[in-house]
């Protein structure tokens, strides 16, 4: 049975200290995997991914072609696919609205300060294939990219063991406008997209969750090329007053506990009756799930219902979590946002749960976990642009902060920055006199 907890500061210390996701433990056996790709390109990662998922590829089975694509349209429902159509219109208007232009500033003095802003060439999407098929992350990965003008969008994933990739994927992608695929996972994949193989050329950055070897990959390759962000087990935190429905509430938790064992559910409310309707409805709802085996050890080992003082005292400890999804089941939420500051996504009022925004609503599902929604943002159109700063001086203006700029060169030792900008005051100086 999920655990109520009375003390705030107990429950608190507790939970922030059971998240840390120790990527160390699979360290040793994720850099092997990265080196042997990176010297023995394709042969290493067919060995490695016949040994791990079963499948017995040669190179050039890697890509999937056109006729793999079409017959995965074969195989999905039409229920599916106008599904998967809208969510995908939803999140391309959502990522639309983060387009942001390039800038220049001219000033009166003839200079001109600027910011280009311009799309990645090439980026690698990871979508996970072990344990179930996630269609709706290639579209939540892939349309952020297209919407900020990637050109080729590269999506990674397991095939099974005997080499297909999931066919859901696969339309997904399509639909998504993915440019490439590779039936290859893991830290394999990912050594792929940051080092390159004779197959796979290296991507600028990879973005996409994964499971712990895919995640201390990406960090080990950081520097390579870019990344999103580390991704951990998908946490909840619902705040809620006696306006909530106790069914809602259990069901939004157990909705985050079914993902995975490490999941986290939370309910932070001063109602205690509220917390004790949550507990009987948790075991209630718990037995007619299919993921019942998951969802039950995640919310018992993990979930929590902690009882605040008052409603503010609820948000302050959901800031303190600052969990990936927060959901504020109260009778005015529009009110308490004001005073939220850490959180992935805050999900607002009684019907805009969880899975709205995993799937259709439009904005990103994948989110900073673990405590990181302190700095890290949701994955978004940012996420693949890259900035160039520009500056035009004009003689005016070099002559106006040229000794300034000697000045500060001299402070730091750096005798040939200050000579570069006094060999073009010396000029400027002489083309004075000849004026
Ligand atoms: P995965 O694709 O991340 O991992 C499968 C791969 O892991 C295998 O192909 C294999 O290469 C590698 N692997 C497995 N065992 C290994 C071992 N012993 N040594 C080395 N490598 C090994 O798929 P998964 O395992 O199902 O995990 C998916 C994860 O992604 C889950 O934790 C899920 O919750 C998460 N997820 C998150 C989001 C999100 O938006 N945050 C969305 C979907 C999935």
């Amino acid at each position: 049975m999920i655990r109520i907890i009375r003390s705030v500061d107990k429950a608190l210390s507790n939970l922030l200290q059971s998240r840390t996701v120790d990527l160390e433990k699979v360290e040793n056996v994720v850099k092997d995997i990265i080196n042997a790709v990176r010297d023995g390109g394709d042969d290493q990662l067919c060995a490695i991914t016949n040994r791990l998922d079963g499948a017995d590829l040669a190179p050039s089975d890697l890509p999937v072609g056109d006729a793999e694509i079409k017959a995965a349209y074969q195989k999905v429902s039409d229920r599916f696919l106008a599904a998967l159509r809208v969510a995908a219109q939803n999140i391309y208007r959502y990522h639309c609205r983060q387009l942001r232009n390039s800038w220049i500033d001219p000033q009166p003095d003839g200079t001109m300060l600027g910011q280009i802003i311009s799309p990645l060439s090439r980026v690698g999407i990871y979508v996970p294939g072990g344990k179930a098929s996630y269609p709706s992350s290639v579209l939540m990965n892939a349309i952020p990219a297209a919407v900020a003008g990637v050109k080729q969008i590269v999506m990674v994933t397991p095939p099974d063991s005997s080499g297909a990739v999931n066919p859901y994927t696969l339309v997904a992608a399509a639909e998504a406008g993915v440019t490439e695929i590779y039936r290859v996972g893991g830290a394999q994949a990912v050594a792929a997209l940051a080092y390159g193989t004779p197959t796979i050329a290296r991507v600028d950055k990879i973005t996409g969750p994964g499971n712990i070897y895919v995640t201390a990959a990406k960090r080990q390759v950081f520097g390579a090329v870019d990344i999103d962000m580390l991704a951990g087990p998908s946490e909840v935190l619902i705040v809620a007053d006696e306006s909530a429905s106790p069914e809602f509430v259990a069901a939004d938790m157990l909705a985050q506990a079914e993902h995975d064992e490490l999941a986290s559910s939370i309910l932070v409310t001063p109602v205690v009756g509220l917390a004790e309707k949550v507990q009987q409805q948790i075991s209630k709802q718990l037995a007619k799930l299919s993921r019942r085996k998951v969802a039950e050890k995640s919310i018992n080992e993990r979930g929590a219902i902690i009882i605040t003082a008052t409603l503010d005292e609820a948000v302050q400890v959901a800031n303190s979590f600052a969990p990936e999804h927060l959901e504020l089941l109260v009778s005015d939420p529009y009110r308490w946002l004001g005073s939220v500051n850490n959180a992935g996504a805050v999900f607002l009022g009684h019907y805009s749960p969880e899975p709205v925004g995993d799937y259709m609503a439009g904005p990103n599902h994948v989110l900073p976990t673990g405590g990181t929604a302190r700095f890290f943002s949701p994955l978004n159109v940012d996420t693949f642009m890259k900035k160039t700063s520009l500056i035009g001086y004009s003689p005016r203006a070099l002559a106006r902060d040229g000794e300034h700029i000697v000045a500060l060169a001299g402070t730091e030792g750096l005798d040939a920055h200050a000579a570069s900008v006094q060999c073009r005051l010396s000029v400027l100086a002489e083309s004075l006199n000849d004026g």
